[in-house]
């Protein structure tokens, strides 16, 4: 890896015992979280996955279980009530529960991406009032930048904030945000609204601010028919003249930047939802073949199927070693232009990889792994969201590209 920011090294070359090696092990600490999460997962989220998937009804239990475990305060500070664990230690827990769930993944993650832009710029009242209600489970947040004519091109959006006339540095928002995730289960809302003039495509033209859903003129619309990830609803955020106060401006006002800081630095953690859905495939149909009997022999036997499971456990390991690194990234606030490239590459790569894997899961069953009775189709069609959400395939590809024409991710 280039890092720009690393002294060139003068002279010779260092003795080697001075040398740091580069270290592929978790901590203590992270390989305990490891199995504690994934004793979570395999007794509490396995079994529920398909009823979730079925009903497509909130899964409150789930959500308490997690509360129980400390896992929704996993990236938020520990002097907000946090673990500490970082944007790493969520990484970890997600990629367990995304090994049989991806809604209840996208629950861990939520106590993220609405949380990310108060935590790189947020006042220190905004964080005690906000946060630690995260990380106990007694409030929920979502995060609002998608409209219908702006997804990847949000700087087409319409939600306006305009000065509050009856509040010095008051604004008040007007808009709907679309394609929300968790946005009836909210308690407040991380929105991104245009302060300067609506034509305006200029950066510092968007501002964020935090909006409570009991506030007069926040209410909720339509509520999206979905593919996949059913349980954790996506719809709209509707804002007629919402009085923002001043002290829910977070960060400066014309700081659209802070929306693609808390984006890149989210990247890992979507990443881990394609790699433990990845895994979670390749272990069941693994199994699956090893036991289905053909032409005298069994599925396994062909080599064929073993190169298929071959090449899908290399892409595994691949996005999961991508994924950490982005996440120690993350987690050291390298989350700025130089790194984008590092941590865009996890995030494409692990989410391709969860269509392809759920994808060969489904080949590897036949018909039995296009029918409900086998996880199979409900991962295929969970995946496809991961490509699509924060950020498409289309728009990670740009921002590697961009890296490496602009010499931020380089070998030389
Ligand atoms: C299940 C789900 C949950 C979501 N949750 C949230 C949420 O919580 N909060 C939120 O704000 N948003 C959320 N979104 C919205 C999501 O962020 C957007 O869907 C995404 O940014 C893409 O925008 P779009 O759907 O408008 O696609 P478009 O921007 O219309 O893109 C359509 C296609 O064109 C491609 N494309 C666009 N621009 C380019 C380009 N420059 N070069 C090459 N190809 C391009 C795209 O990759 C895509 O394939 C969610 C979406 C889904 C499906």
């Amino acid at each position: 890896m280039r890092h720009k920011d690393r002294g060139r090294r003068q002279g010779g070359a260092p003795a080697v015992g001075n040398l740091r090696p580069v270290d592929f092990e978790f901590s203590a600490e992270l390989d305990q979280l490891q199995s504690t999460v994934r004793r979570l997962a395999r007794d509490k989220v396995k079994p529920r996955a398909r009823e979730i998937d079925r009903s497509g009804e909130y899964p409150s239990d789930l959500f308490g279980a997690f509360g129980d475990a400390g896992l929704l305060g996993l990236c938020l500070p520990e002097d907000l009530g946090g673990s500490g664990a970082g944007i790493l230690g969520l990484t970890i827990a997600i990629e367990e529960v995304a090994k049989y769930s991806n809604a209840a993944a996208l629950m861990l993650l939520l106590t993220r991406l609405p949380t990310g832009p108060v935590l790189i710029a947020g006042t220190d009242e905004q964080k005690r009032r906000y946060l630690p209600g995260i990380a106990s489970g007694t409030s929920r947040a979502a995060f609002g930048l998608s409209e219908a004519q702006a997804g990847s091109d949000v700087m087409g959006m319409r939600t306006r904030a305009v000065p509050d006339s009856g509040r010095d540095g008051g604004w008040l928002l007007t808009g709907t945000k679309c394609w929300m995730s968790g946005v009836r289960e909210a308690d407040w809302y991380t929105v991104f609204a245009k302060t300067a003039d609506p034509e305006s495509r200029a950066h510092d033209s968007i501002t964020a601010f935090i909006v409570e859903r009991s506030w007069k003129g926040v209410d909720l619309g339509r509520v999206d028919h979905k593919m996949g990830v059913r349980g954790v609803d996506t719809g709209e955020l509707l804002l007629d003249s919402v009085r923002v106060p001043p002290e829910n401006v977070i960060g400066e006002v014309g700081g659209f930047r802070l929306a693609m800081l808390g984006l890149n630095s989210m990247r890992p953690i979507v990443a881990a939802r394609g790699i433990g859905l990845a895994e979670g495939a390749l272990m069941y149909a693994t199994e699956y073949v090893k036991q289905r009997a053909a032409f005298g022999r069994t599925i396994a036997d062909f080599q064929g199927i073993q190169w298929e499971i071959a090449k899908c456990a290399v892409d595994v390991e691949a996005a999961r070693l991508l994924t950490y690194r982005a996440a120690a990234l993350a987690d050291a606030g390298k989350f700025n232009k130089e790194h984008v490239p590092y941590l865009s590459i996890a995030k494409y790569h692990a989410t391709e990889l969860a269509v392809r894997a759920s994808g060969l899961a489904v080949q590897l069953l036949g018909a039995a792994g296009y029918m409900e009775d086998h996880p199979t189709e409900l991962w295929y069609r969970d995946a496809k969201q991961l490509t699509i959400v924060e950020g498409t395939s289309q728009v990670q590809l740009g921002l590697i590209a961009r890296g490496v024409l602009d010499h931020d991710l380089w070998w030389d």
